[in-house]
């Protein structure tokens, strides 16, 4: 294995041979080690089949991983320095396709199009730059995708936020607005010893598979989501009161505390407790009130 990428060795020589400094804005920390790689891969149901999409390929260690389980792959890299530097490490893979692109700059769904056959089931794998694992994937997941599964290695903190259950401190709004398009789960938590350099925060591998339909009924998710986030806004305080401070100059605590009541949802619950299907009730009520 030590003619692959994801080793120190070749790491330590591609990063010499080109006086390539790391940037650490940009979320530079690249996997050392073939096994986390090939553990990622068979989480993802990659196949000889199928497509693969990755965001970041850095000097191609999880690309090369990639070209070698899957029928194609395209990836998406900011940096310009990369480029060179892509070709040269991926030049024995011809199913590799390089974009120099921001990922959310990206239409993906065109490039899904252009580059995979009308069929192939396309998978996103990435080990994410952790300052935009969040806009990433919330843009990814938006768009609709035709895409069978996300899997990606995150921050740890963030991976157990994405794949809470209510009642636990990690439960809030950005793991409603992940679980309402994917069923999301922790594969599995990775040592900082296989980043170079390692970073400074411990990362876990998330697998997201995309729901055929949401879970639950909303009527309107832009007003779904905002309801959802204002009741987590202070997290000590209860939902009456957060709704409150949502709500303020429309509907006063004792309104609230009436609608609340007519949904049976007790206000002095606290949003952590509320399981998806309650906040989709509870904010399909006062939108329909709004109307
Ligand atoms: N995949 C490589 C690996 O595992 O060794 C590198 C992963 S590194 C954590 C993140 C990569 O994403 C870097 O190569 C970085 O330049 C790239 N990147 C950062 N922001 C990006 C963006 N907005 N769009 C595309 N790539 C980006």
């Amino acid at each position: 294995t030590n003619k692959y990428i994801a080793t120190p060795i070749r790491t330590k020589e591609i990063l010499k041979k080109y006086h390539f400094t790391f940037k650490k804005s940009l979320g530079q920390n690249f996997l050392v080690d073939v096994n986390i790689l090939n553990n990622i891969i068979s989480h993802t149901g990659i196949d000889k089949e199928a497509g693969a999409i990755e965001v970041g390929p850095g000097i191609g260690a999880l690309t090369e991983q990639l070209a070698i389980h899957a029928d194609k792959v395209v990836a998406y890299e900011i940096d310009q320095r990369l480029l060179p530097i892509l070709e040269d490490t991926l030049q024995d893979y011809d199913n590799v396709h390089v974009i120099h692109e921001d990922i959310l700059k990206a239409d993906v769904q065109e490039m899904i199009n252009k580059q995979f056959k009308a069929e192939q089931p396309v998978h996103i794998v990435a080990n994410l730059p952790y300052y935009i694992t969040t806009p990433i994937l919330m843009k990814l997941l938006r768009e609709n995708l035709p895409i069978s599964s996300l899997t990606v290695m995150i921050q740890k903190e963030v991976a157990e936020r994405m794949a809470a259950k209510p009642n636990s401190k990690s439960y809030g709004s950005l793991t409603i607005a992940i679980q309402y398009y994917t069923d999301a789960e922790v594969v599995m938590h990775v040592p900082k010893s296989v980043f170079m350099p390692q970073p400074n925060v411990d990362s876990s591998i998330l697998k997201l598979t995309r729901r055929k339909n949401p879970p639950v009924h909303v009527e309107d998710e832009d007003y779904f989501f905002p309801i959802v986030q204002a009741c987590f806004a202070q997290r000590r305080k209860t939902l009456r009161n957060n709704l409150t401070s949502h709500f303020k100059g429309i509907y006063d605590k004792e309104e609230i505390t009436t609608i609340l009541d007519e949904i049976n949802i007790d206000g002095t619950r606290r949003g952590e407790s509320l399981t998806m299907e309650e906040f989709a009730t509870l904010a399909n009520t006062f939108y329909k009130r709004s109307k």
